[in-house]
């Protein structure tokens, strides 16, 4: 039953490529049977206008003849007058005179047309009967209305052109009979059917290339779809799976697709696995604050209701448990925020100088017994990064905090803040503990401790670095450590230089960001 229905999916992929090689194909047939169909009409107009125009000629030039007799028109009158030869010969004179050149009735013209074998002339007079005719077959004569008429007649042989003419006396202006000129038009005849001959065979060569030029390309764009849609379904069934589409190497829109669907894929599955892991890491952190108040109620129920003491060590213990839980939810929230910042902070401009300083000030206030220094000297004044104001305190505090949590016997915290070409750097030092070149590389993770329990002792959850490695990145800044275990640790944080204008221009934008809210407000 799958097989089957996998069978139907697979006909209808292939189904793209029929359609598409269709639809190509009969685009292509259209368009040649629409270009022939006009070529072939324009070439057979001209042609016949032309044969027209030679049939109009003949007929023009025996009129001129033959309106020159004034009685009707007989075997007797029209003869010797379109061969005057013979009237002059019967008359006993010569066969040829100058008069004879000079009326046309021997004008190349007339010759020429008559002595060409498509045209056949008769010569009728008033009573339908034939009175002349220069071919073989002459052409039947039809009653018709007006002075002149053409008519096409088709043959087995092709067609022909038939014109009918009455003639009057340019004497007396009587109708004394009728002209009949008809034209086979070999030649018209011949070049219309190889016209028409090599014009289906090019067509048919032409369908028959573009379809299959049609279907290579088809094919070709087709397959690494194909690709893309085997590794999406082998991932949509196993969302772990490893499969990925392999480099197409053709440098086009195809490949750029397949790159971008692997780096989502990479992506989706790293936000899984960080997902997974940090509602592990949530729920196995949240239990020993929950297990320590829990342990502490079930004191209270036993025995704490008559004993005082343990009433007020169990309220007091299971306070301070409420407490750390708050605190390492928002520190939960910050950072899921943290990841964020490009969405809600894009135009935020910190001046480096006033924060640091302020926060500075705020931590030898809270914390009397240490020594927090700041040196500014190599930091110029009103220096500015791309950064919401709130963040850098929040960065600044949780360096300066952990220094103070992890500082030993010499109490100092070095907090220094200066410039390169390119970045701002802020390096807070202190003098404790130090990291080991191994945890140094594990303390950005989150949720890591060096020692667990002493840090929880300390009121640390291991997020601190974590989020300020998130917001850096967020702001596209770096944040590193050296440390040297019993000498101390120094951080850095390094964050892009900001030019005046860029300043500016930021700040422009973030204000206009704010106008529809405070409007809104308003
Ligand atoms: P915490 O809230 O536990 O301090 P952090 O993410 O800020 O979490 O730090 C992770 C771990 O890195 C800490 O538990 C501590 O062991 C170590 N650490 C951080 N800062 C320092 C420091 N200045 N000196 C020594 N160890 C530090």
């Amino acid at each position: 039953m799958i097989k089957n229905k996998d069978e139907k999916k697979e006909a209808k992929h292939s189904s793209l490529i029929v359609r598409w090689v269709s639809i190509v194909a009969l685009t292509i047939t259209v368009s040649f049977v629409i270009f022939s169909v006009v070529v072939y009409q324009i070439v057979s107009q001209q042609s016949i206008n032309q044969q027209q125009e030679t049939s109009n000629n003949v007929i023009t030039t025996l009129d001129r003849t033959l309106s020159s007799i004034p009685d009707e028109l007989e075997i007797s009158n029209v003869i010797p007058s379109l061969s005057p030869s013979t009237r002059r010969i019967l008359k006993g004179g010569p066969a040829i005179s100058s008069k004879d050149i000079n009326n046309g009735a021997f004008s190349d013209n007339l010759i020429a047309s008559i002595s060409n074998p498509d045209i056949n002339v008769a010569v009728y007079n008033k009573h339908n009967e034939i009175v002349f005719t220069n071919g073989n077959t002459a052409p039947e004569f039809k009653p018709f209305t007006g002075n002149r008429m053409t008519e096409q007649v088709a043959r087995k042989k092709g067609k022909m052109l038939i014109t009918y003419c009455k003639v009057y006396s340019s004497v007396n202006n009587k109708l004394t009979g009728y002209i009949v000129v008809s034209n086979g038009m070999t030649y018209y005849n011949h070049l219309m059917s190889n016209l028409l001959h090599w014009m289906v065979i090019i067509s048919l060569i032409a369908i028959v290339f573009f379809i299959v030029i049609s279907y290579i390309l088809v094919v070709n764009v087709v397959k690494p779809i194909k690709k893309m849609s085997e590794v999406a379904k082998e991932v949509n069934a196993d969302p772990n799976s490893g499969a990925r589409i392999k480099e197409l190497h053709r440098d086009d829109e195809l490949e750029e697709l397949a790159t971008s669907i692997n780096q989502m894929l990479d992506r989706m599955q790293s936000y899984i696995e960080q997902q997974k892991q940090f509602v592990g890491d949530v729920s196995h952190e949240l239990r020993t604050p929950v297990a320590v108040i829990e342990g502490h109620l079930n004191l209270l129920e036993r025995w704490g209701k008559d004993d005082p003491q343990v009433l007020d060590e169990s309220i007091k213990a299971s306070l301070q448990e409420a407490d750390r839980m708050k605190h390492l939810i928002q520190e939960m929230l910050d950072l899921t925020r943290a990841e964020q910042i490009d969405v809600q902070y894009p135009y935020e401009v910190s001046n480096v100088n006033e924060i640091t300083r302020r926060v500075v000030a705020d931590m030898a206030m809270v914390h009397p017994d240490f020594k927090i220094q700041l040196d500014e000297d190599d930091l110029p004044a009103d220096t500015e990064i791309q950064m919401y104001h709130g963040h850098l305190e929040q960065l600044l505090v949780i360096l300066i905090d952990n220094g103070i949590k992890y500082s030993t016997d010499r109490k100092q915290i070095n907090v220094s803040a200066g410039v390169t070409k390119k970045d701002v750097n802020i390096i807070v030092q202190d003098f404790g503990e130090g990291i080991s070149e191994a945890d140094q590389k594990k303390i950005f993770n989150r949720f890591y401790r060096v020692d667990k329990a002493r840090t929880r002792e300390k009121g640390g959850n291991g997020l601190g670095l974590s989020i300020a490695q998130k917001l850096m990145a967020s702001y596209n800044g770096e944040i590193s450590v050296e440390s040297v275990e019993g000498q101390g640790s120094q951080f850095k944080l390094k964050f892009p230089r900001l030019t005046k204008k860029k300043a500016a221009k930021l700040r422009k934008l973030n204000e206009k960001k704010q106008m529809p809210k405070s409007n809104l407000e308003a």
